[in-house]
């Protein structure tokens, strides 16, 4: 992949190691995002400090009453619903280019899946939804990813979403046909390992696009490319594309070689290998027969290589 890599823009929750803004007064540090700082320019927010709780601050919550779900501060008895739409509403279309977000999972205003909902008289949660804050971000960015803290912790999650924030940061940086065209090319074996029916859409897309004005090409290219990249790859998917790159090669590999690599398919297929042992084997012989179209095939480095390696504490 050509360098330099293009530095994604994030949005983050800004409890999440940037300043001590929680309930509590605190901050939680994050490893991962940590890390990430050397390669991605973070725009942190709190949204319940934006709109002037202060930290510390009795804690907010979500309470469902009457089929509506409310964000209120029991302690002090405020409704802060509408504020916090207002608040979202206005960091939409404030905040600029943008290429994903991570949140603070749980919490009532940030979390992406499981903030809880409790009744209106007390007692335990009665089921869980997205914090409003990132709700509101879903529905302004639909095509982003968008992730908390504690899912970034699998393996398989992380990668996902690392492919799909630096493939959105390389086609901000596009600025000619050329180029999307150059950039469809890289990307196309990371379109097919996340959804094949998608991908060859958007390349009938790509070549139609021609007749349109750059902009509206460009515009209906990246919502098109970042919703195929919202299916993650599968098992199945990931070892036809395998196959499928495998045959630029095959005819200079020797008998012995071609087995070891129908072994090591199939042994990915039983999950008995990792897919990063796959791409590996493709890349070396890629990058000895010189298959170039191969090499620069961005699915062997979707995002910066040290970021692979992050000892962040995976379940994946
Ligand atoms: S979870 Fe969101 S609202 Fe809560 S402290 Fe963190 S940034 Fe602020």
């Amino acid at each position: 992949m050509a360098t330099p890599w293009p530095r994604p823009r994030v949005v983050v929750s800004a409890c999440l190691g940037f300043e001590a803004v929680r309930y509590d007064g605190s901050l939680i540090p994050d490893e991962f995002v940590a890390a990430l700082r050397a390669h991605v320019d973070f725009v942190p927010i709190c949204p319940e400090f934006a709109l002037g709780l202060g930290s510390p601050r009795p804690p907010v919550r979500l309470v469902e009453s009457e089929g509506e779900v409310r964000l209120v501060q029991p302690g002090t008895g405020r409704d802060l619903t509408e504020a916090m739409a207002e608040f979202a509403g206005r960091f939409a279309t404030s905040v600029g280019d943008i290429d994903g977000f991570i949140l603070k999972n749980r919490s009532p205003t940030c979390g992406v899946k499981d903030a809880r909902v409790y009744a209106p008289n007390e007692g335990g949660p009665r089921r869980r939804q997205p914090g409003l804050f990132a709700a509101a971000m879903a529905k302004a960015f639909p095509d982003l990813p968008m992730e908390d803290e504690g899912r970034l912790t699998n393996r398989e999650l992380r990668a996902n979403f690392l492919t799909r924030v630096f493939a959105s940061a390389r086609l901000r940086d596009v600025r000619t046909f050329g180029e999307l065209v150059d950039l469809h090319t890289r990307y196309k074996f990371v379109l097919l390992a996340h959804n094949p029916r998608r991908a060859r859409e958007l390349g009938r897309g790509l070549a139609g696009a021609r007749s349109l004005p750059w902009h509206d090409a460009l515009a209906e290219y990246r919502r098109m490319f970042m919703a195929t990249l919202q299916h993650p790859p599968t098992l199945g998917r990931f070892a036809d594309v395998a196959a499928h790159l495998y045959g630029f090669v095959a005819d200079h590999l020797s008998a012995e070689e071609r087995a070891h690599f129908r072994a090591a398919l199939a042994a990915y297929r039983r999950r008995a290998l990792p897919a990063e042992a796959i791409l590996t084997l493709l890349r070396s012989w890629a990058v000895r027969f010189r298959v170039e179209y191969l090499s620069a095939q961005t699915l062997f480095e979707p995002y910066p290589p040290e970021l692979e390696s992050l000892s962040t504490s995976a379940r994946g």
